[in-house]
């Protein structure tokens, strides 16, 4: 069955059980500060199972985008080695919000295996919890019960707390789970060793493919457990071993989702796959990390140096490395996978073919720096290897080569062997352990359990219309890193602060109690659908009603700032073309800035035009309009733009100032007219194919253009209020050239005269022309003067001295007849007669300077040089 249908079929199968069909929620996670991205179904339906907001429904079914590749699942290293693990993947997932429980999960797991797609129950196995002594579980007997219905007892197994409870984090909502796992093995391997015996081995067709997670506790930061008040099913099904398996394959990178690409890659580089370990790996590796990084690029996360995007950088690395040193590719060549990744998934995720061309363009650009690095390590390398006597590497410079250039080990550890080089392997472990040591101690977070405090219910925003008013605290919790130190967050039952999101900045702002004391609210963020107010100190009087007030100044600042960037985005389209997508934006109270595809630099006139647009928009005073509660189709249909990589419910906001729509949650001024004023600071590149604008507006503007002027005005006085600056700015430059030219004309007339004079005061003491006199010229000036004497006397000799700046110069020239008869160095003589300069010099034989901080010490030096040759020609 092709992999396409199989993922209707299940999608399907739960629709019929009435389960609503939701998409996917981007890769790459926005709104959560304990995690870069999704890495399983539920991590988008976290805040129903915490109780934050309400399901739309509570039978919900979907595949999910997963990436394992940070954190706590990681399996990244896994990638490529074995044949049922990929960095990105898809969980087939159907779930219940307080709705049905155990046994209907049971039951319709088994009935879509065994019924739907017939599987053979002889090969399935299922695992239930054993219990916890730890956690004073016991054994979970119901899910034993509900599976003895189905399947024989001895194909029900014990699984520990490691395989067998499914827990979100160290905090929060967990439960048992009840495993289902697959034996593909052939009969005559079945034979011999039973699959049960199998299960949870890591044998590669022996493989766990479902888990039913049934949530049902909620973990507190003391590490005790207790009882929720309603209980969940969270399933996750792996979409591509189950392709396997109804495919009869024996490895996921051999059915339909990996062929094509795996052809891809045979037909642009030569090699076969299947042949040998070692290529497979690398071919399986480059097949899986290129889904990993289009789809992540797709959602909006760039390669970068930092955060998320520098775990998509390393995924391509990883690849690139592979292809470089087991395929033998030294050009880019993945990106041209793009391609055919879109054909075979854009059905099911659109965004993967719209947003092809960027991937591209961006995964090339990487290709290629990332291969001139490994170039330049392997020179590194070389180098290293060269100087080292004792034929082994340190460990620190390996880390060195790894940490800074990004030249991986595995690739350093490899070449070195392949010469016969050792490394110090266990140092470079030492280094590395100490650099994670460094970040997570960097990294580290710890949060008490939230406090509820009497007021309850969900929080609600009212921010849109109002800053400041009445409300209290619903829950409070104390949190301590290393970066922030202690801080404290509220829950509020109504709260006017907007949460960062969108780009916006978070409003900061006050709370203030009856009895005249403050509690300053420094940033507020959203987690899981609520919204967190971050803040040094807890109020005394925590049940205590209170006004909360934003920083009014900085939120109408900010505001404008975010309607500048609707203008902004829509002026882009309008002069660059509508290939424009916004690709990023950040808005402050005091700049901002927009990310944007579009292919190259923009020119003077665009940049302009883009300024006038958005003028003329402030200048037309266009009133603010909303629309809260609108159909996201509705939205679609009216024009409204919405964003890649953005999760968007049924219900959006519309926002539109003219002809600009967006959808959008972020605030905005009333009318265009508050922006007063546009202008951009700077245009550059942030990526190949991604454009950055940053621009500032009012405030920001006003102290702009008056600080430009009073500029201008200081430029005006020092030239005398000239009636036109520019021109008389113009013509102090070609003035200055002018000067210029002339002083470098009397420079070489001065260097004439010298040297006839010095010509003229040429002295013959034994054959040798000597000169030595203080010219007091610069360095450069001296040389040219003694090459040009040199050049048109035989025999010379000649030392000059110069004085500038309260230091001394000193030049020996001597001819290169007079360094073969006489056996002189220029280089050793300069060294001597640098000592009365209290300098230090050298050069060639025929040629040396020294430089000294005495002055003083010129003619004795000039003395000296003279003695030589008086000194040489009484010997000779
Ligand atoms: P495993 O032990 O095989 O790594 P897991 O216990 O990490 O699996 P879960 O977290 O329970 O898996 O995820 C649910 C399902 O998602 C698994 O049953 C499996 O089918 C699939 N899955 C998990 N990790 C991966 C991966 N890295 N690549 C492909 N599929 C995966
Ligand atoms: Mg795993």
């Amino acid at each position: 069955m092709k992999s396409i249908l199989l993922r209707r079929q299940f999608l399907e199968f739960f629709q019929s059980k009435s389960h609503a069909k939701v998409d996917s929620a981007p890769i790459v996670l926005k709104d959560d500060p304990t995690l870069m991205f999704t890495n399983a179904g539920m991590n988008q339906f976290k805040s129903y199972f915490l109780g934050n907001s309400e399901p739309q429904s509570t039978r919900v079914t979907n595949s999910q985008k997963c990436l394992r590749v940070s954190g706590k699942h990681n399996d990244l290293e896994e990638v490529g080695k074995d044949t049922y693990h990929h960095t990105m993947f898809e969980m087939l997932g159907n779930w219940s919000f307080g709705d049905y429980f155990k046994k209907e999960a049971i039951e319709w797991a088994w009935e879509f295996l065994t019924e739907v797609l017939e599987i053979s129950k002889d090969n399935l196995y299922v695992t239930i919890f054993e219990g916890d002594k730890a956690d004073g579980l016991v054994k979970d007997s119901e899910a034993y019960e509900f599976w003895k219905a189905l399947v024989d007892e001895d194909k029900i197994l014990l699984g520990n707390k490691k395989d067998n409870f499914w827990e979100m984090g160290d905090q929060g909502p967990c439960g048992p789970a009840s495993e289902i796992h697959v034996d593909i093995r052939t009969e005559e391997e079945k034979a011999k060793v039973p699959g049960k015996d199998l299960v949870n081995q890591d044998h590669p067709q022996v493989v766990e493919i479902w888990n039913l997670v049934f949530i049902q506790y909620n973990r507190k930061a003391n590490g005790s457990l207790e009882t929720l008040p309603s209980r969940h099913v969270d399933t996750g099904m792996g979409f591509e071993r189950l392709c396997m398996v109804m495919q009869d394959k024996t490895s996921n990178y051999d059915t339909d989702v990996f062929t094509p690409i795996i052809q891809s890659i045979e037909n642009i580089t030569g090699k076969t796959y299947g042949k040998s370990e070692e290529t497979d790996i690398a071919i399986r590796v480059i097949a899986d990390h290129v889904r990993a990084v289009a789809f992540a690029i797709a959602d909006g996360q760039l390669p970068s140096s930092t955060g998320a995007g520098y775990v998509i950088r390393r995924i391509l690395r990883r690849a690139i490395r592979y292809g470089f040193t087991f395929l033998d590719v030294k050009t880019p060549f993945i990106f041209q996978l793009v391609s055919v990744l879109a054909k075979q998934m854009g059905e099911a995720f659109p965004e993967i073919l719209s947003q092809a061309e960027l991937c591209k363009n961006v995964i090339r650009e990487e290709e290629k720096s990332f291969l001139r690095t490994l170039e330049q390590g392997l020179g590194m390398l070389d180098s290293l290897m060269e100087a080292s006597s004792s034929k082994t590497i340190s460990g620190q410079k390996a880390f060195e080569l790894y940490d800074t250039f990004g030249f991986p080990i595995d690739l350093t550890s490899l070449i070195l062997s392949e010469q016969g080089y050792k490394l110090d392997f266990e140092a470079f472990q030492k280094e590395l352990a100490k650099q994670k040591k460094r970040s997570k101690d960097a990294a580290q977070t710890s949060s008490s359990d939230w406090t509820e405090v009497g007021s309850s219910g969900t929080e609600e925003f009212v921010g849109y219309d109002q800053t400041e008013i009445q409300t209290q605290l619903v829950k409070y919790r104390k949190v301590t890193s290393k970066k922030e130190g202690e801080q404290y967050q509220f829950v509020l039952n109504k709260t006017p602060f907007y949460p960062e999101g969108g780009g916006q900045v978070g409003d900061r702002g006050v709370l203030e109690f009856k009895d005249g004391s403050k509690v300053y609210i420094l940033d507020t963020k959203k987690e899981n659908h609520q919204i967190i107010h971050f803040s040094k100190t807890l109020p005394e009087a925590l049940d205590e009603e209170f006004t909360a007030k934003v920083d009014v100044s900085r939120r109408q600042k900010t505001a404008a700032n975010h309607t500048a960037t609707h203008l902004l985005h829509q002026a882009l389209r309008q002069v660059l073309g509508t290939h424009v997508e916004q690709k990023g934006s950040m808005v402050q109270a005091d700049y901002l800035r927009f990310d944007f595809s579009h292919f190259s630099k923009l020119t003077a006139k665009e940049l302009q035009a883009v300024e006038d647009f958005v003028n003329s928009r402030i200048e037309e005073a266009l009133s603010f309009e909303e629309e809260r509660q609108i159909a996201y189709d509705a939205a679609i249909e009216k024009g409204a733009i919405a964003l890649f990589g953005e999760k968007y419910g049924d219900k959006v906001r519309l926002v539109k100032f003219g002809n600009s729509m967006e959808l959008c949650g972020g605030t905005h001024v009333k009318n265009t007219s508050k922006l007063w004023h546009f202008i951009i600071k700077n245009e550059s590149s942030v990526a190949s194919g991604i454009r950055r604008i940053e621009a500032i507006t009012s405030e920001a503007a006003k102290a702009f253009l008056t600080k430009e002027s009073q500029v201008l005005d200081s430029v005006k006085s020092i030239l005398n209020q000239p009636q036109d600056v520019l021109k008389s700015v113009e013509s102090l430059q070609e003035e200055n050239l002018n000067l210029k030219k002339e002083v470098e004309q009397l420079n070489q007339l001065k260097l004439k005269q010298i040297k006839t004079e010095l010509q003229s005061e040429l002295q013959e003491i034994g054959g040798v022309n000597l000169v030595s006199q203080q010219v007091d010229l610069d360095a450069g000036a001296m040389k040219d003067l003694a090459f040009q004497i040199g050049g048109e006397q035989e025999n010379v000799f000649i030392v000059l001295g110069s004085k500038a700046q309260g230091k001394a110069l000193l030049a020996c020239y001597i001819s290169k007849s007079l360094v073969e008869s006489e056996g002189w160095n220029a280089g050793k003589i300069i060294k001597s007669l640098g000592k009365h300069i209290q300098g230090g010099g050298g050069g060639q034989a025929f040629f040396a300077t020294a430089g000294g901080k005495n002055p003083g010490g010129i003619p004795k030096a000039l003395e000296e040089a003279k003695s030589l040759v008086e000194q040489k020609s009484t010997e000779g």
